[in-house]
């Protein structure tokens, strides 16, 4: 009987790490991405979700993308907005996003101000070694969706993919496109349209 176990564990660890190796994963940015830019949000009751974006991430789930919002959240070193307030709005948007079967796996954000010179704020990349080492996250299959140069930044300091949403700042940030030397791997009407690129690109059936 301790030997069955004992070789049920073993296999259960061996299919955890070949899950492991194979888990894609999805860093998110949270405003003008998954819901709408208010220049610094204060309290949930300014969420607004972009149409698109729950079934978007639902979608990503299915397609085995393990999911991370990485936020820069300055309005708070700029002291604008307290700590408590994100974390408000960050566990009501995760609720919300709960609420409507959009599971993410975890959320990470800066708060520091950009003269700070911190480590964390994006396109850094202190928040994802973070959230690698806490997930186990495999960053060569890393794609980084967000709607300004600094997510794309990010996707390119990752060594990994980056989507361009034209949602938020999006637009304004594409016309700069031409005169920095970040090219993202795809732009997309929103973060919908970024992940049935990345659908495609999978050839995957998320049903
Ligand atoms: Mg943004
Ligand atoms: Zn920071």
């Amino acid at each position: 009987m301790f030997k069955v176990i004992h070789q049920i564990v073993a296999l259960t660890e061996r299919i955890t790490m070949i899950c492991d190796v194979h888990d894609m994963v999805a860093f998110l940015d949270r405003d003008g991405t998954i819901i709408e830019e208010k220049d610094f949000i204060k309290s949930p009751d300014e969420i607004e979700f972009i149409p698109g974006s729950i079934e978007a991430i639902r979608i990503l789930k299915k397609l085995g993308y393990k999911i991370v919002v990485i936020s820069n959240q300055s309005g708070i070193g700029r002291g604008i907005l307290t700590e408590k307030m994100v974390k408000e709005v960050n566990e009501s948007f995760i609720r919300k996003l709960m609420e409507n079967g959009a599971l993410i796996d975890a959320l990470y954000f800066c708060p520091h101000h950009p003269d700070d010179d911190c480590d964390c704020r994006k396109p850094k990349t202190g928040l994802i070694q973070k959230a690698a080492a806490e997930h186990k996250l495999d960053l060569e299959k890393a794609v980084v969706i967000g709607d300004k140069l600094s997510d794309l930044e990010l996707g390119k300091n990752l060594g990994g993919k980056s989507i361009l949403v034209l949602t938020g700042y999006g637009k304004k940030e594409w016309e700069k496109l031409q005169d920095v030397t970040i090219k993202p791997d795809f732009i997309a009407d929103d973060l919908l349209g970024a992940v049935n690129w990345l659908m495609n690109l999978s050839n995957h059936n998320p049903n």
